[in-house]
């Protein structure tokens, strides 16, 4: 959550996300009718508390990472080609994604793409509609391409994304949302290599930001870095600028 928020506003540029959402009653998802609390009759909806028969749910959010990487894979593809077929030299990328529990218990994915550029434009615009075009071949449901015609500045979206993942009380605490709680799903977000080398804000340099905090406060007594790994870690609690390299 950290890491994709720090990430997300080291970018600054402006960004689109859209979601990938997991497919309906057409592909098996079907609602647990037994569970339902709205009058018979009545359509089913996350949204009035209905749920997605447990086995076909589990079955769905298991698989669901391994498919992802394939169209993900084929995704990229095409709009790399894209890229190469107007002339230009870089490939593109997604700048982030992360996984969101629905309420009717299977997961979406929030992807996040460049939106700054002219060829970040076309790379996420193809990219977009490969997922809308092959999405549903590789397990998936629908895909939004209207945020692609609005993007939004970076910490803007990086607000959002980590609201849902914890919600910080008045009191300064943090209450963890069922997304984080849910079982099943370690690698809830990726950011793109680029922007964590731009911050130091990967996994490694938030434990060591974690380990001077708890030094700070009293809860460990030594602490054992490298000079430049003390020097990152205190920056990125302190949120200062980070220099290009360590000394
Ligand atoms: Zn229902």
């Amino acid at each position: 959550m950290r890491k994709l928020r720090e990430n997300l506003r080291a970018y600054g540029g402006l960004v689109s996300m859209t979601t990938v959402t997991a497919p309906g009653e057409e592909a098996g998802l079907v609602w647990d009718t037994a569970r339902c609390s709205h009058p018979p009759g009545e359509s089913c909806s996350g949204r009035k508390g209905c749920r997605v028969v447990q086995g076909a749910a589990d079955l769905w959010n298991e698989s669901s990472r391994m498919w992802w990487r394939e169209l993900n894979r084929i995704a990229k593809q095409h709009a790399d080609r894209r890229l190469r077929a107007l002339g230009y030299e870089k490939r593109g990328g997604l700048l982030a994604y992360s996984w969101e529990m629905q309420r009717r218990g299977v997961w979406h994915l929030h992807i996040v793409l460049g939106m700054q550029t002219a060829p970040e434009r076309e790379w996420a615009r193809t990219y977009v509609e490969t997922l809308r075009t092959i999405g549903p071949s590789k397990g998936f449901g629908f895909v939004d391409a209207k945020p692609l015609e609005t993007p939004r500045e970076a910490r803007r979206v990086a607000g959002y994304l980590s609201k849902y993942l914890a919600k910080w009380n008045p009191d300064g605490s943090i209450e963890v949302s069922e997304t984080v709680t849910a079982a099943g799903r370690t690698l809830l977000n990726y950011v793109s290599r680029d922007l964590t080398l731009l911050t130091g804000a990967t996994m490694r340099g938030l434990r060591n930001a974690r380990l001077v905090w708890a030094s700070r406060e009293g809860f460990v007594d030594e602490l054992r870095f490298r000079p430049g790994e003390l020097i990152a870690a205190i920056a990125l609690l302190d949120r200062r600028a980070l220099p290009a390299r360590g000394p």
